[in-house]
C-alpha cells in the first residue's frame, strides 16, 4: 500500500514522484511499463538517432482518413521507459508562446494562464545561460546551450537570415518568430531527462518506491472512488492499494486508454466494447490533437553532415573526445538549428517550425540519401486545427487503442503545410548552403505549383509525435479534469501529463508536460 501511485513514470510522472516524496510523510509507489533507462544510448545526446526509433519506444498503428495518402499503415512512436518521452526525445526544449497557454485558460483552464504557468516552468529549470523574468536556475531540469554546434547548422542559419528571418536569440522569452539555435535538455554534455534530473536524486528516500516493467491493467474504483491499480509484474497480476490517490500520467495515448478501459468514459463507446461503465465521462479521448511534419532531405556534395561519423574510425575519434573532454559531436542532439515562421493563414504568431539536422536517417520513417551524407529539413505546424480521438479496439487492457488523428482534415492544415514546405525549400535553395547541396533527395519529384504542394504534403506528412489533448481540463461537459487535475465525478482520481493539455502548444511539449508534473504536484500538496 502506498498514498499515492503514479502509473508512467515518463516526463510528467516522475517530476511528480520527486516532488511528492520531498516530503518524507507522503508515501508514494510509481509503475512504468518500461524498463529502467539504463541504456547508454539514452545518455549521450548523439544516439538520439538510436533512442528515437530503437527498442525504448512503442510504436502505434493510426488510422488514416482523406487528408493522408501516403504508407499504407502509418505508425506513431511514443517513449516505453522511465523518463519516458524525456528519456528518447531529441532534447529540444521549447515552450510555445504566452498566448498558447492564455487560450488554455480562455477555454476553461482557470489557473493555466501564462502568467500562472511561468512560475512552474521557471521553478523546473536550471539554464546554464539565462536568469531572468522568463528561466530559472535553481531547478533540477538541465536547459543547456549545445556544447557542440555542427558548422552545417550555423550555415543553415545564415540561410534562414538570407531568407529574411531574423536571428532570435531565445524562442523561450515569449518572442518565437525568427530563426536560431535551441536550448536543449542536458547537463554536462549528457541528456537530462525527468528520471536523470528529478528521479534520481529522491531514489535513495524510503518513502518512494519505484518499479519498472510493471504494466497497469485497470484502476480500481469503489463507491465514486479510485482505491488502486491492478497491474502485471511477469507474468503475474498484482493489486496495489492508493490510500490517497491514483494519478494517471501515461501520456496522451495511453492515459485516456487506462481511464476507458476500467470502465471511465464515453458510456456508449465502453458499452459497445464490453467494458462495464464506472463512470459515464464523455470527454475521455477525445480532441486528441497533433503536430504533423514533412522532412525535406537533401543530398550533400562531400561528407559535410554528422553522416560521416557512420565511418567507425571518425566514431571512435568523437568517442574519445567525449570520453577525454566530453565535448565534441557525442554532446550534439543533432536537432540543434531551427526557426518559426508565419504563413499567409498564421493569426498573428508563427504557425511553421523548421528543424534542421545535420544528417539524414536519423528519425523513425525519415530515409536516408544512397550517397550517404545528407541533412534534413523538418517542416512542422505548430497550430494545426484539425482533431482527431482515441478509443478502445476491445475490452482487452493488453490491446494497442484505436487511434484516429485526422491529420490535414482542415483545408487550414493543408494550406499552412504547403506554404510551409514552399518556405523550407526557398531556404535551402539559399546560397550560403546550396553550395554544399548535390541535390533534392526528398521531395524526389519537382514541386512547381500550389497544387503540387498540396499533394505533395497529403503524401509525405508523418506525425511530430506531439499527441496532446485527450483527457483536456476544464469545466464544461466534455472536459476530463478540471483545472486542479482531478478526474471530474470521482475522487482519488487525477490524470497529470500531456494529455491534460487543452490545445497543442505551438512547439515540441516536453518542456509544457513536465511544466503539468510541476502543477500536479503543487495542486497535491494542498494548495
Ligand atoms: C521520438 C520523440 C521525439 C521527441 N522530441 C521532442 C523534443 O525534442 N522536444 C520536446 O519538447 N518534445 C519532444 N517529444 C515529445 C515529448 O517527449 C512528449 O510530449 C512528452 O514526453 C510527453 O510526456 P508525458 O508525461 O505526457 O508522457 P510520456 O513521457 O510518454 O510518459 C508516459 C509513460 O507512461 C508509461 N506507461 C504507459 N502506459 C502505461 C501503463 N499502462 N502502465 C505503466 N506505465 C505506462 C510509458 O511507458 C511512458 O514511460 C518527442 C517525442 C518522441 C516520442
Amino acid at each position: 500500500m502506498a498514498q499515492y501511485i503514479i502509473v508512467g513514470g515518463g516526463s510528467a510522472g516522475c517530476v511528480i514522484a520527486s516532488r511528492l516524496t520531498e516530503d518524507p510523510k507522503v508515501t508514494v509507489t510509481l509503475l512504468e511499463e518500461g524498463p529502467r533507462d539504463s541504456s547508454i544510448f539514452i545518455h549521450l545526446p548523439v544516439t538520439y538517432y538510436k533512442t528515437g526509433q530503437g527498442s525504448l519506444v512503442e510504436r502505434y498503428r493510426w488510422e488514416t482518413g482523406p487528408g493522408y495518402t501516403g504508407t499504407p499503415s502509418p505508425t506513431m512512436v511514443q517513449a516505453r521507459v522511465l523518463g519516458g518521452g524525456s528519456s528518447v526525445n531529441a532534447m529540444v526544449y521549447l515552450r510555445g508562446v504566452p498566448q498558447d497557454y492564455d487560450e488554455w485558460e480562455a477555454a476553461g483552464a482557470e489557473g493555466w494562464s501564462y502568467k500562472d504557468v511561468l512560475p512552474f516552468f521557471r521553478k523546473s529549470e536550471h539554464n546554464d545561460r539565462f536568469f531572468n523574468e522568463n528561466h530559472g536556475v535553481d531547478g533540477l531540469l538541465g536547459v543547456s546551450d549545445q556544447k557542440y554546434t555542427h558548422p552545417l547548422s550555423k550555415i543553415w542559419l545564415q540561410a534562414c537570415q538570407q531568407a529574411g528571418l531574423r536571428h532570435n536569440p531565445d524562442f523561450n522569452s515569449g518572442i518565437q518568430d525568427g530563426c536560431g539555435l535551441y536550448q536543449i535538455n542536458a547537463r554536462n554534455g549528457r541528456r537530462s531527462s525527468t528520471s536523470c534530473a528529478f528521479l534520481k536524486p529522491a531514489k535513495k528516500r524510503p518513502n518512494l518506491q519505484i518499479k519498472t516493467n510493471c504494466r497497469v491493467l485497470r484502476i480500481i474504483v469503489e463507491h465514486g472512488r479510485a482505491t488502486g491499480v491492478v497491474y502485471l509484474e511477469g507474468n503475474q497480476e498484482k493489486t496495489l492499494t492508493a490510500e490517497l490517490e491514483v494519478i494517471v500520467s501515461a501520456g496522451t495515448i495511453n492515459s485516456p486508454k487506462l481511464l476507458m478501459v476500467s470502465g471511465i468514459g464515453p458510456a456508449g463507446h465502453l458499452t459497445d466494447k464490453g467494458v462495464k461503465v464506472v463512470h459515464d465521462l464523455p470527454g475521455v479521448g477525445q480532441n486528441l490533437q497533433d503536430h504533423i511534419e514533412v522532412s525535406l532531405i537533401n543530398e550533400l556534395r562531400k561528407p559535410f553532415s554528422y553522416d560521416k561519423y557512420k565511418k567507425l574510425h571518425w566514431q571512435f575519434a568523437a568517442g574519445l573526445q567525449y570520453l577525454l573532454f566530453r565535448e565534441g559531436p557525442v554532446t550534439s542532439n543533432v536537432v540543434e538549428a531551427g526557426a518559426f515562421w508565419q504563413t499567409a493563414v498564421a493569426s498573428g504568431r508563427a504557425d511553421a517550425q523548421y528543424c534542421f539536422l545535420a544528417g539524414a536517417g536519423v528519425e523513425e520513417g525519415v530515409g536516408t540519401v544512397p550517397g550517404g551524407n545528407g541533412c534534413t529539413l523538418n517542416v512542422c505546424q505548430t497550430r494545426p486545427k484539425s482533431v482527431g480521438h482515441v478509443a478502445l479496439r476491445s475490452s482487452n487492457p493488453l490491446d494497442f487503442p484505436y487511434i484516429k488523428p485526422n491529420y490535414l482534415q482542415e483545408q487550414h492544415d493543408v494550406e499552412c503545410m504547403a506554404e510551409a514546405v514552399e518556405f523550407g525549400r526557398f531556404i535551402m535553395s539559399q546560397p550560403v548552403i546550396a553550395q554544399y547541396i548535390r541535390r533534392e533527395y526528398m521531395p524526389s519529384t519537382p514541386l512547381f505549383t500550389r497544387a503540387d504542394y498540396v499533394k505533395y504534403v497529403h503524401q509525405e506528412a508523418h506525425a511530430a509525435l506531439h499527441p496532446v489533448g485527450t483527457c483536456r481540463i476544464g469545466t464544461d461537459d466534455m472536459a476530463v479534469v478540471d483545472p486542479g487535475l482531478r478526474v471530474r465525478g470521482l475522487k482519488g482520481l487525477r490524470v497529470a501529463d500531456a494529455s491534460v493539455m487543452p490545445n497543442l502548444c505551438s512547439s515540441n511539449t516536453n518542456a509544457a508536460a513536465i511544466m503539468i508534473g510541476e502543477k500536479a504536484s503543487y495542486h497535491m500538496q494542498g494548495n
